[in-house]
Protein backbone atom coordinates (compact mmCIF):
# COMPACT_ATOMS: atom_id res chain seq x y z
CA UNK A 1 0.00 0.00 0.00
CA UNK A 2 1.23 3.63 -0.63
CA UNK A 3 -0.17 6.52 -0.25
CA UNK A 4 -1.72 8.19 -3.01
CA UNK A 5 -3.02 11.68 -4.02
CA UNK A 6 -4.11 13.90 -7.10
CA UNK A 7 -2.36 17.31 -7.55
CA UNK A 8 -4.36 19.03 -5.14
CA UNK A 9 -2.42 16.76 -2.67
CA UNK A 10 -6.05 16.58 -1.29
CA UNK A 11 -7.46 13.98 -0.28
CA UNK A 12 -4.63 11.06 0.58
CA UNK A 13 -5.65 7.44 0.40
CA UNK A 14 -3.83 3.95 0.79
CA UNK A 15 -4.25 2.05 -2.10
CA UNK A 16 -1.87 -0.72 -3.67
CA UNK A 17 -0.64 0.87 -7.30
CA UNK A 18 0.93 -1.27 -9.64
CA UNK A 19 3.22 0.35 -12.41
CA UNK A 20 4.80 -1.27 -15.45
CA UNK A 21 5.64 -1.19 -19.28
CA UNK A 22 3.14 -3.44 -19.89
CA UNK A 23 -0.59 -2.09 -19.38
CA UNK A 24 -2.25 -5.29 -20.54
CA UNK A 25 -0.63 -7.00 -17.77
CA UNK A 26 -1.44 -4.58 -14.74
CA UNK A 27 -5.37 -3.56 -15.99
CA UNK A 28 -6.12 -6.75 -15.53
CA UNK A 29 -8.24 -7.36 -12.04
CA UNK A 30 -6.94 -3.64 -11.54
CA UNK A 31 -10.22 -1.48 -10.04
CA UNK A 32 -9.14 1.95 -11.86
CA UNK A 33 -6.45 3.43 -14.06
CA UNK A 34 -4.62 6.52 -13.40
CA UNK A 35 -1.94 8.89 -15.43
CA UNK A 36 0.31 11.53 -13.93
CA UNK A 37 -2.24 12.22 -10.79
CA UNK A 38 -2.83 16.03 -12.91
CA UNK A 39 -6.33 15.60 -11.85
CA UNK A 40 -6.79 17.84 -8.61
CA UNK A 41 -8.72 15.88 -6.41
CA UNK A 42 -10.01 11.71 -5.66
CA UNK A 43 -10.85 10.93 -9.59
CA UNK A 44 -7.58 9.10 -9.84
CA UNK A 45 -7.70 7.78 -6.49
CA UNK A 46 -8.85 3.98 -5.35
CA UNK A 47 -11.39 4.04 -2.73
CA UNK A 48 -9.62 4.49 0.44
CA UNK A 49 -7.69 0.95 1.29
CA UNK A 50 -8.35 -0.41 -1.71
CA UNK A 51 -6.73 -1.82 -5.22
CA UNK A 52 -5.01 -2.47 -7.03
CA UNK A 53 -4.89 0.75 -9.66
CA UNK A 54 -3.21 0.69 -12.63
CA UNK A 55 -0.49 3.40 -13.35
CA UNK A 56 0.37 3.96 -16.97
CA UNK A 57 2.94 6.03 -16.66
CA UNK A 58 5.53 3.74 -18.12
CA UNK A 59 3.55 2.87 -21.04
CA UNK A 60 4.50 5.29 -23.04
CA UNK A 61 5.16 4.42 -26.58
CA UNK A 62 4.28 6.05 -29.44
CA UNK A 63 2.84 3.56 -32.17
CA UNK A 64 1.97 5.23 -35.57
CA UNK A 65 1.86 8.44 -37.16
CA UNK A 66 0.75 9.57 -40.52
CA UNK A 67 2.42 12.62 -41.77
CA UNK A 68 -0.60 13.02 -44.40
CA UNK A 69 -2.99 13.02 -42.60
CA UNK A 70 -1.71 13.47 -38.57
CA UNK A 71 -3.75 10.90 -37.23
CA UNK A 72 -1.38 9.58 -34.12
CA UNK A 73 -1.66 6.22 -32.23
CA UNK A 74 0.26 5.91 -28.62
CA UNK A 75 -0.16 4.42 -25.58
CA UNK A 76 -2.49 5.76 -22.64
CA UNK A 77 0.34 6.53 -20.82
CA UNK A 78 2.30 8.57 -23.65
CA UNK A 79 2.65 12.01 -21.87
CA UNK A 80 2.08 15.14 -23.53
CA UNK A 81 5.26 16.84 -22.71
CA UNK A 82 7.26 14.20 -24.75
CA UNK A 83 4.54 14.26 -27.61
CA UNK A 84 5.41 18.41 -27.62
CA UNK A 85 9.11 17.52 -27.73
CA UNK A 86 8.67 15.61 -30.59
CA UNK A 87 5.78 17.03 -32.39
CA UNK A 88 5.91 21.13 -32.31
CA UNK A 89 9.24 21.24 -34.44
CA UNK A 90 7.29 19.19 -36.94
CA UNK A 91 4.96 21.59 -37.36
CA UNK A 92 2.24 19.49 -35.19
CA UNK A 93 0.24 20.12 -32.25
CA UNK A 94 -2.41 18.79 -29.78
CA UNK A 95 -5.64 19.91 -31.01
CA UNK A 96 -6.44 20.16 -27.25
CA UNK A 97 -3.72 21.08 -24.69
CA UNK A 98 -5.06 21.98 -20.59
CA UNK A 99 -3.01 23.55 -18.79
CA UNK A 100 0.11 21.62 -18.00
CA UNK A 101 1.63 19.25 -19.95
CA UNK A 102 2.42 16.69 -17.69
CA UNK A 103 -0.45 14.63 -18.27
CA UNK A 104 -1.13 11.36 -19.77
CA UNK A 105 -3.15 10.82 -23.01
CA UNK A 106 -5.47 8.53 -20.88
CA UNK A 107 -5.79 11.18 -18.59
CA UNK A 108 -6.84 13.54 -21.39
CA UNK A 109 -9.44 11.66 -22.82
CA UNK A 110 -10.85 10.28 -19.22
CA UNK A 111 -11.41 14.24 -17.98
CA UNK A 112 -12.32 15.12 -21.94
CA UNK A 113 -9.91 18.09 -21.45
CA UNK A 114 -10.62 21.75 -22.43
CA UNK A 115 -7.64 23.99 -23.55
CA UNK A 116 -7.73 27.67 -24.41
CA UNK A 117 -9.32 27.09 -27.30
CA UNK A 118 -12.78 25.57 -26.55
CA UNK A 119 -14.62 28.31 -28.49
CA UNK A 120 -12.84 26.88 -31.44
CA UNK A 121 -11.98 23.16 -31.48
CA UNK A 122 -14.01 22.29 -28.42
CA UNK A 123 -12.93 19.15 -26.06
CA UNK A 124 -10.32 16.72 -26.67
CA UNK A 125 -12.69 13.75 -27.52
CA UNK A 126 -13.90 15.75 -30.74
CA UNK A 127 -10.24 14.91 -31.93
CA UNK A 128 -10.31 11.19 -30.71
CA UNK A 129 -10.55 8.58 -33.52
CA UNK A 130 -10.43 5.36 -31.82
CA UNK A 131 -9.56 3.92 -28.42
CA UNK A 132 -8.20 0.47 -27.60
CA UNK A 133 -9.46 -0.53 -23.84
CA UNK A 134 -9.88 -3.39 -21.22
CA UNK A 135 -13.55 -3.23 -19.89
CA UNK A 136 -14.84 -4.75 -16.56
CA UNK A 137 -15.27 -8.30 -17.90
CA UNK A 138 -11.97 -8.51 -18.83
CA UNK A 139 -12.07 -8.15 -22.59
CA UNK A 140 -9.68 -5.91 -24.91
CA UNK A 141 -12.05 -3.73 -27.07
CA UNK A 142 -11.14 -1.01 -29.83
CA UNK A 143 -14.58 1.34 -29.81
CA UNK A 144 -15.20 4.64 -31.84
CA UNK A 145 -18.09 6.58 -33.51
CA UNK A 146 -18.72 3.38 -35.28
CA UNK A 147 -17.99 0.55 -32.90
CA UNK A 148 -19.58 0.71 -29.58
CA UNK A 149 -20.65 4.12 -29.98
CA UNK A 150 -21.77 4.20 -26.50
CA UNK A 151 -19.13 2.84 -24.54
CA UNK A 152 -16.74 5.34 -26.84
CA UNK A 153 -19.09 8.47 -25.67
CA UNK A 154 -19.02 7.57 -22.09
CA UNK A 155 -15.41 6.72 -22.11
CA UNK A 156 -14.77 10.42 -23.26
CA UNK A 157 -14.73 11.80 -19.87
CA UNK A 158 -15.97 8.92 -17.98
CA UNK A 159 -13.12 9.30 -15.76
CA UNK A 160 -11.91 5.46 -16.02
CA UNK A 161 -15.16 4.47 -14.96
CA UNK A 162 -15.92 2.62 -17.81
CA UNK A 163 -12.53 0.89 -18.46
CA UNK A 164 -8.50 0.92 -19.10
CA UNK A 165 -7.76 2.81 -22.14
CA UNK A 166 -4.52 0.81 -23.28
CA UNK A 167 -4.39 2.87 -26.52
CA UNK A 168 -5.67 6.37 -28.01
CA UNK A 169 -5.82 7.44 -31.68
CA UNK A 170 -6.38 11.05 -32.19
CA UNK A 171 -5.76 13.75 -35.22
CA UNK A 172 -3.29 16.34 -34.74
CA UNK A 173 -3.49 19.93 -35.86
CA UNK A 174 -1.43 21.51 -38.30
CA UNK A 175 0.27 24.63 -37.38
CA UNK A 176 2.06 27.15 -39.41
CA UNK A 177 5.09 27.11 -36.53
CA UNK A 178 5.23 26.29 -33.08
CA UNK A 179 5.72 29.75 -31.60
CA UNK A 180 2.66 31.58 -30.85
CA UNK A 181 1.63 35.17 -31.36
CA UNK A 182 0.07 36.70 -28.18
CA UNK A 183 -1.61 39.65 -27.10
CA UNK A 184 -2.22 40.70 -23.31
CA UNK A 185 -4.99 43.03 -22.44
CA UNK A 186 -5.39 44.47 -18.91
CA UNK A 187 -9.47 44.67 -17.62
CA UNK A 188 -10.80 46.97 -14.93
CA UNK A 189 -13.07 45.00 -14.10
CA UNK A 190 -15.23 41.76 -14.60
CA UNK A 191 -17.67 43.08 -16.65
CA UNK A 192 -15.17 44.58 -18.96
CA UNK A 193 -13.23 40.93 -18.47
CA UNK A 194 -16.82 39.13 -20.06
CA UNK A 195 -16.85 41.95 -22.64
CA UNK A 196 -13.17 41.24 -23.87
CA UNK A 197 -13.10 37.58 -23.69
CA UNK A 198 -16.49 37.56 -25.88
CA UNK A 199 -14.94 39.75 -28.43
CA UNK A 200 -11.43 38.25 -28.71
CA UNK A 201 -13.34 34.44 -29.33
CA UNK A 202 -14.17 36.09 -33.02
CA UNK A 203 -11.16 37.02 -33.30
CA UNK A 204 -8.80 34.73 -31.67
CA UNK A 205 -8.69 30.61 -31.47
CA UNK A 206 -6.73 30.71 -27.69
CA UNK A 207 -8.34 32.79 -25.13
CA UNK A 208 -7.20 32.95 -21.43
CA UNK A 209 -8.06 35.73 -18.61
CA UNK A 210 -6.54 35.42 -15.06
CA UNK A 211 -8.64 37.51 -12.33
CA UNK A 212 -7.38 39.65 -9.21
CA UNK A 213 -10.03 37.12 -7.02
CA UNK A 214 -9.48 39.92 -3.83
CA UNK A 215 -10.28 42.84 -6.03
CA UNK A 216 -13.18 44.30 -4.43
CA UNK A 217 -16.21 47.37 -5.57
CA UNK A 218 -15.72 49.03 -8.99
CA UNK A 219 -12.65 47.02 -9.04
CA UNK A 220 -14.18 43.57 -8.86
CA UNK A 221 -12.48 41.35 -11.34
CA UNK A 222 -10.23 43.16 -12.63
CA UNK A 223 -7.67 41.11 -14.75
CA UNK A 224 -5.64 40.58 -17.27
CA UNK A 225 -6.99 38.84 -20.74
CA UNK A 226 -4.58 36.91 -22.71
CA UNK A 227 -4.77 36.46 -26.53
CA UNK A 228 -3.20 34.07 -29.01
CA UNK A 229 -2.55 32.24 -32.40
CA UNK A 230 0.02 29.90 -33.99
CA UNK A 231 2.56 32.48 -35.04
CA UNK A 232 2.87 33.02 -39.27
CA UNK A 233 6.51 31.55 -40.44
CA UNK A 234 7.41 34.92 -41.04
CA UNK A 235 6.68 36.28 -37.66
CA UNK A 236 8.35 33.13 -35.81
CA UNK A 237 12.02 32.84 -34.60
CA UNK A 238 13.47 30.31 -37.49
CA UNK A 239 14.72 27.85 -34.76
CA UNK A 240 12.20 25.20 -32.86
CA UNK A 241 11.45 26.65 -29.03
CA UNK A 242 13.54 24.94 -26.88
CA UNK A 243 12.54 23.15 -23.56
CA UNK A 244 12.34 25.30 -21.04
CA UNK A 245 14.19 23.82 -17.77
CA UNK A 246 11.98 24.19 -14.83
CA UNK A 247 12.49 25.35 -11.14
CA UNK A 248 11.37 22.77 -8.53
CA UNK A 249 9.40 23.58 -5.22
CA UNK A 250 11.83 21.58 -2.86
CA UNK A 251 9.43 21.03 0.31
CA UNK A 252 5.76 21.57 1.56
CA UNK A 253 5.89 25.26 2.52
CA UNK A 254 4.33 25.48 6.69
CA UNK A 255 0.49 27.37 6.25
CA UNK A 256 1.46 30.56 7.18
CA UNK A 257 3.33 31.49 3.81
CA UNK A 258 -0.21 31.29 1.94
CA UNK A 259 -2.09 34.17 3.99
CA UNK A 260 -4.80 36.17 2.34
CA UNK A 261 -1.98 39.43 2.71
CA UNK A 262 0.84 37.50 0.74
CA UNK A 263 -2.39 36.48 -2.01
CA UNK A 264 -3.22 40.20 -1.93
CA UNK A 265 0.72 41.37 -2.92
CA UNK A 266 0.72 38.55 -5.07
CA UNK A 267 -2.25 39.70 -7.02
CA UNK A 268 -1.80 43.28 -7.01
CA UNK A 269 2.26 42.85 -8.37
CA UNK A 270 0.59 40.28 -10.78
CA UNK A 271 -2.22 42.44 -12.07
CA UNK A 272 0.07 45.91 -12.32
CA UNK A 273 3.12 44.23 -14.18
CA UNK A 274 1.27 44.09 -17.46
CA UNK A 275 0.78 47.62 -17.46
CA UNK A 276 -2.66 49.83 -19.06
CA UNK A 277 -1.05 49.69 -22.69
CA UNK A 278 -1.23 45.60 -22.38
CA UNK A 279 1.77 43.90 -24.93
CA UNK A 280 1.75 41.68 -27.52
CA UNK A 281 4.51 39.66 -29.13
CA UNK A 282 5.84 36.21 -29.75
CA UNK A 283 5.92 33.94 -26.75
CA UNK A 284 7.33 30.21 -26.55
CA UNK A 285 4.64 28.09 -26.98
CA UNK A 286 5.06 26.63 -23.40
CA UNK A 287 5.44 30.31 -21.47
CA UNK A 288 1.76 30.54 -23.44
CA UNK A 289 0.12 27.44 -23.31
CA UNK A 290 1.83 25.85 -19.69
CA UNK A 291 2.84 28.82 -17.30
CA UNK A 292 2.88 27.02 -14.42
CA UNK A 293 4.62 24.22 -15.67
CA UNK A 294 8.18 27.02 -15.04
CA UNK A 295 7.65 25.91 -11.43
CA UNK A 296 8.25 22.01 -10.66
CA UNK A 297 6.13 20.57 -7.81
CA UNK A 298 4.19 24.55 -6.86
CA UNK A 299 1.55 22.09 -5.63
CA UNK A 300 3.83 21.80 -2.33
CA UNK A 301 3.61 25.82 -1.95
CA UNK A 302 0.05 25.11 -0.33
CA UNK A 303 2.02 22.63 2.46
CA UNK A 304 1.02 18.90 3.68
CA UNK A 305 -3.17 19.99 3.73
CA UNK A 306 -3.15 20.51 0.42
CA UNK A 307 -5.54 22.61 -1.75
CA UNK A 308 -8.51 22.47 -3.90
CA UNK A 309 -9.35 23.69 -7.36
CA UNK A 310 -12.67 24.57 -7.68
CA UNK A 311 -13.95 24.90 -11.26
CA UNK A 312 -17.56 25.82 -12.67
CA UNK A 313 -19.04 26.57 -15.99
CA UNK A 314 -21.78 28.65 -16.06
CA UNK A 315 -24.44 29.49 -18.78
CA UNK A 316 -23.57 32.60 -21.35
CA UNK A 317 -26.22 35.18 -20.88
CA UNK A 318 -25.73 34.91 -17.02
CA UNK A 319 -21.94 35.00 -17.11
CA UNK A 320 -21.40 38.52 -15.98
CA UNK A 321 -23.95 38.65 -12.73
CA UNK A 322 -22.88 35.06 -11.46
CA UNK A 323 -19.39 35.64 -12.14
CA UNK A 324 -19.43 38.57 -9.89
CA UNK A 325 -21.58 36.68 -7.30
CA UNK A 326 -19.20 33.77 -7.31
CA UNK A 327 -16.06 36.48 -6.76
CA UNK A 328 -17.76 38.30 -4.10
CA UNK A 329 -18.21 35.02 -2.07
CA UNK A 330 -14.95 34.48 -2.45
CA UNK A 331 -13.60 37.35 -1.77
CA UNK A 332 -15.87 37.47 1.67
CA UNK A 333 -14.54 33.87 3.16
CA UNK A 334 -11.42 33.40 4.45
CA UNK A 335 -9.51 31.90 1.82
CA UNK A 336 -7.56 33.98 -1.10
CA UNK A 337 -6.58 32.47 -4.47
CA UNK A 338 -3.54 32.78 -6.70
CA UNK A 339 -4.61 31.71 -8.99
CA UNK A 340 -8.38 32.59 -10.53
CA UNK A 341 -8.81 31.72 -13.92
CA UNK A 342 -11.71 32.86 -16.78
CA UNK A 343 -12.27 31.01 -19.95
CA UNK A 344 -14.48 31.05 -22.81
CA UNK A 345 -16.13 27.56 -23.39
CA UNK A 346 -18.26 26.66 -26.81
CA UNK A 347 -20.14 24.06 -27.63
CA UNK A 348 -20.66 20.86 -25.21
CA UNK A 349 -18.39 17.63 -25.68
CA UNK A 350 -18.81 14.18 -27.04
CA UNK A 351 -18.47 12.77 -23.90
CA UNK A 352 -21.88 11.96 -21.54
CA UNK A 353 -20.66 13.93 -18.74
CA UNK A 354 -17.65 16.07 -19.75
CA UNK A 355 -17.64 19.52 -18.35
CA UNK A 356 -17.99 22.01 -20.90
CA UNK A 357 -21.22 24.25 -21.83
CA UNK A 358 -21.57 27.10 -23.99
CA UNK A 359 -20.54 29.60 -21.17
CA UNK A 360 -18.22 31.10 -18.85
CA UNK A 361 -16.00 29.12 -16.84
CA UNK A 362 -14.33 30.48 -14.07
CA UNK A 363 -11.77 28.53 -11.56
CA UNK A 364 -10.23 28.77 -8.00
CA UNK A 365 -7.45 27.86 -5.86
CA UNK A 366 -8.15 27.67 -2.38
CA UNK A 367 -5.65 26.24 0.24
CA UNK A 368 -7.69 23.16 2.45
CA UNK A 369 -8.27 24.54 5.61
CA UNK A 370 -11.25 21.84 6.62
CA UNK A 371 -14.51 23.00 7.34
CA UNK A 372 -14.10 26.96 6.14
CA UNK A 373 -13.22 25.27 2.42
CA UNK A 374 -15.61 23.04 3.04
CA UNK A 375 -18.47 25.94 3.51
CA UNK A 376 -16.85 27.92 0.90
CA UNK A 377 -17.42 25.09 -2.01
CA UNK A 378 -20.86 24.61 -0.54
CA UNK A 379 -21.67 28.48 -0.96
CA UNK A 380 -19.92 28.62 -4.44
CA UNK A 381 -22.04 24.91 -5.48
CA UNK A 382 -25.32 26.48 -3.91
CA UNK A 383 -24.88 29.71 -6.79
CA UNK A 384 -23.33 27.30 -9.31
CA UNK A 385 -26.65 25.14 -9.41
CA UNK A 386 -29.18 27.58 -9.11
CA UNK A 387 -27.49 29.25 -12.74
CA UNK A 388 -27.78 26.17 -14.23
CA UNK A 389 -24.05 25.43 -14.38
CA UNK A 390 -22.27 22.60 -13.52
CA UNK A 391 -18.47 21.80 -12.06
CA UNK A 392 -15.62 19.82 -13.39
CA UNK A 393 -15.17 16.43 -12.02
CA UNK A 394 -11.52 16.07 -12.66
CA UNK A 395 -10.81 19.12 -10.16
CA UNK A 396 -13.50 18.43 -7.36
CA UNK A 397 -13.09 17.00 -4.04
CA UNK A 398 -15.54 18.13 -2.25
CA UNK A 399 -19.08 18.49 -4.00
CA UNK A 400 -21.90 16.04 -2.63
CA UNK A 401 -23.85 13.43 -4.42
CA UNK A 402 -27.10 15.50 -4.10
CA UNK A 403 -25.25 18.74 -5.50
CA UNK A 404 -23.49 16.80 -8.28
CA UNK A 405 -26.45 15.20 -9.79
CA UNK A 406 -28.90 17.86 -9.28
CA UNK A 407 -26.28 19.86 -11.37
CA UNK A 408 -25.70 17.44 -14.30
CA UNK A 409 -28.88 15.46 -14.90
CA UNK A 410 -26.89 13.46 -17.66
CA UNK A 411 -24.99 11.25 -14.82
CA UNK A 412 -27.98 8.43 -14.97
CA UNK A 413 -27.76 7.87 -18.39
CA UNK A 414 -24.01 7.73 -18.67
CA UNK A 415 -24.09 5.32 -15.27
CA UNK A 416 -26.85 2.95 -17.44
CA UNK A 417 -24.30 2.47 -20.10
CA UNK A 418 -21.37 2.10 -17.05
CA UNK A 419 -23.80 -0.24 -16.16
CA UNK A 420 -24.27 -1.77 -18.90
CA UNK A 421 -20.89 -3.40 -19.42
CA UNK A 422 -20.24 -3.11 -15.64
CA UNK A 423 -23.15 -4.97 -14.35
CA UNK A 424 -20.71 -5.86 -11.08
CA UNK A 425 -19.08 -2.06 -10.10
CA UNK A 426 -15.86 -3.65 -10.74
CA UNK A 427 -14.02 -0.46 -11.35
CA UNK A 428 -14.65 2.35 -8.97
CA UNK A 429 -12.93 5.52 -7.57
CA UNK A 430 -12.93 7.31 -4.77
CA UNK A 431 -14.58 9.81 -6.65
CA UNK A 432 -17.39 7.05 -7.62
CA UNK A 433 -17.98 6.10 -4.28
CA UNK A 434 -18.27 9.51 -3.48
CA UNK A 435 -20.90 10.55 -6.05
CA UNK A 436 -22.42 7.70 -7.72
CA UNK A 437 -22.78 5.67 -4.63
CA UNK A 438 -20.59 2.84 -5.77
C1 LIG B 1 -1.60 22.97 -13.70
C2 LIG B 1 -2.78 22.22 -14.26
C3 LIG B 1 -3.52 22.79 -15.26
C4 LIG B 1 -4.62 22.11 -15.79
N1 LIG B 1 -5.32 22.71 -16.79
C5 LIG B 1 -6.38 22.07 -17.31
C6 LIG B 1 -7.09 22.64 -18.39
O1 LIG B 1 -6.76 23.73 -18.87
N2 LIG B 1 -8.15 21.96 -18.90
C7 LIG B 1 -8.51 20.74 -18.41
O2 LIG B 1 -9.47 20.17 -18.93
N3 LIG B 1 -7.86 20.17 -17.39
C8 LIG B 1 -6.80 20.80 -16.84
N4 LIG B 1 -6.10 20.22 -15.83
C9 LIG B 1 -6.49 18.88 -15.37
C10 LIG B 1 -5.73 17.79 -16.11
O3 LIG B 1 -5.39 18.20 -17.39
C11 LIG B 1 -6.63 16.56 -16.25
O4 LIG B 1 -7.11 16.17 -15.01
C12 LIG B 1 -5.88 15.39 -16.90
O5 LIG B 1 -6.80 14.39 -17.11
C13 LIG B 1 -4.81 14.80 -16.02
O6 LIG B 1 -4.13 13.78 -16.73
P1 LIG B 1 -3.31 12.68 -15.94
O7 LIG B 1 -2.58 11.84 -16.90
O8 LIG B 1 -2.51 13.32 -14.87
O9 LIG B 1 -4.51 11.83 -15.33
P2 LIG B 1 -4.83 11.45 -13.81
O10 LIG B 1 -4.94 12.69 -13.02
O11 LIG B 1 -3.88 10.42 -13.34
O12 LIG B 1 -6.27 10.81 -14.00
C14 LIG B 1 -7.35 11.65 -14.38
C15 LIG B 1 -8.57 10.76 -14.67
O13 LIG B 1 -8.28 9.95 -15.81
C16 LIG B 1 -8.44 8.57 -15.52
N5 LIG B 1 -7.41 7.88 -16.28
C17 LIG B 1 -6.11 8.19 -16.41
N6 LIG B 1 -5.49 7.31 -17.23
C18 LIG B 1 -6.45 6.43 -17.63
C19 LIG B 1 -6.43 5.28 -18.46
N7 LIG B 1 -5.33 4.84 -19.07
N8 LIG B 1 -7.60 4.61 -18.63
C20 LIG B 1 -8.73 5.03 -18.04
N9 LIG B 1 -8.80 6.10 -17.24
C21 LIG B 1 -7.67 6.79 -17.03
C22 LIG B 1 -8.23 8.47 -14.00
O14 LIG B 1 -8.88 7.35 -13.47
C23 LIG B 1 -8.87 9.77 -13.54
O15 LIG B 1 -10.25 9.63 -13.43
C24 LIG B 1 -4.99 20.85 -15.28
C25 LIG B 1 -4.22 20.27 -14.25
C26 LIG B 1 -3.13 20.95 -13.75
C27 LIG B 1 -2.32 20.32 -12.64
Amino acid sequence: MAELMGWGRFPRVEGLELVSEDLEAISRGAILSRGLGRSYGDASLPPQGQGPVASTRLANRLLAFNGDTGVLRAEAGFCLADFNSLFLPLGWASPVTPGTRYVSLGGMVASDVHGKNHHVAGCFGEHVRALRMRVADGRILDVSENQEPELFHATLGGLGLTGHLLEVEFVLEKVPSAWVWAENQQVENFSELIACLREASDTWPMTVAWVDSLSKGDALGRGIVMKGRWARPDQAPSQAPASKSAFSVPLDFPEWVLSKTSVQLFNRAYFCKEGKSGKSGIVHPYAFFYPLDRLQDWNRIYGRRGFIQYQCVIPKQDADEIGKQLLKTLAASDEGSFLSVVKDCGRQGKGMISFPMPGISLAFDVPMRGDSTRALVRKLNEIVLEAGGRIYLAKDALTSAETYRAMDPRWEAWNGVRRQWDPDGKLRSALSVRLFGD
